[in-house]
This record gives structure tokens, sequence and C-alpha cells, in this order.
């Protein structure tokens, strides 16, 4: 199994071997990647990751293509769940001499005197951007139902215990 320092370095791209204009690299992100890397995460998953990278001299063009599964627990059913998803998201990365440029969105700033690109905290930002606000199984037919029947009866219970019309509450004191 690799270490967390080797699974990080897998994601560096060393800038002296970056050649001029467009070339193409493949990655991995596996399980491991969110569970040891990224162990606070409350997703995991699986994916292919094409990265284009479009180098002109100090700036590069990264356009990354994902393409996978994200595993988690159904929100619905609470149940593990997969889930497929592919996505794609840009950065640019610029050596700079003097440290100017902020950080934002779309701009990554690195000294020019680092070796190495490392993108797998982008790799973790960008999977946790597309991870469903609402994981939960694509048909509610598929969800476990026992758990959904408990569910729904606790439901029933918290409704007829609170739902007390309060003009009602108020002549029952009169009485
Ligand atoms: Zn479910």
């Amino acid at each position: 199994m690799n270490t967390e320092k080797e699974l990080y370095n897998d994601y560096s791209i060393k800038i002296s071997s970056i050649a001029q204009g467009k070339q193409m690299l493949n990655f991995d992100v596996p399980r491991d990647f969110f569970e040891l890397l990224f162990d606070d995460s409350d997703f995991s998953g699986t994916f292919k990751l094409e990265l284009i990278l479009d180098r002109n001299n100090h700036v590069f063009n990264l356009e990354f293509f994902f393409s996978g599964k994200y595993s988690g627990n159904c929100n619905r059913c609470l149940a593990p769940l997969e889930r497929d998803a592919s996505f794609n998201e840009a950065m640019v990365v610029k050596e700079t001499e003097y440290g100017e440029g902020e950080d934002t969105d779309e701009i990554i700033f690195i000294d020019i005197k680092d070796e190495s690109i490392n993108i797998a905290q982008l790799i973790y930002e960008f999977c946790r951007v597309h991870y469903p606000l609402r994981f939960i199984h694509e048909n509610e037919g598929d969800c476990d139902q026992s758990v959904i029947d408990k569910l729904n009866a606790d439901e029933e219970e918290n409704t007829s215990e609170t739902e007390v019309d309060p003009r009602w509450a108020a002549l029952n004191k009169l009485k």
C-alpha cells in the first residue's frame, strides 16, 4: 500500500518535464486518494482523470476531465451508494518571481523556483464541488425500504404529538 506521501507525489508534475504547447496526462484517482489524503471527507470515489496541459512559458493552462463514480451513503435511506459522475474543470497555474498575485477560482500562482506542480488539492476541490448536494438513490424504490418505513413511522409519531392547534389548547385551558 502507498504511503500518504507517495500517493501525494503521484500527483506532482515536474515542471522541467513539461514541453511547450499541449500534452495529455492521465491520472487515476482511487478511493485511497480520498480516504488517505483527505480523510475528513464525507465522500469517496474512484475516477479517471485526463489532464490537458497547455504550457506557454510560465503559464500553464490545465483542463481536467473526470469520469468515474462517487461513493457515499444515500441521504434518504443511509445505505452505501455509488453514482456515476463525469465533469470538467479548468485552472491556470502561473509561475511568478516575486510572489505577486492572489489565488482565485481561475488562477493560482506558484514560485518560479518550485520544481513541480502538485494537483492533488485541486483534484480534491473539484471532486468536492461536483459531489451532489442530495446524494440519493435515483429511484426511491431502490432505497432500503426498512429504513424508509422506520423514518416515516417516526415522522408520524412526531406530528401526532406536536400538531395540536394552539386555539384548541387555549380552549382546553379554559375548561
Ligand atoms: Zn437510498
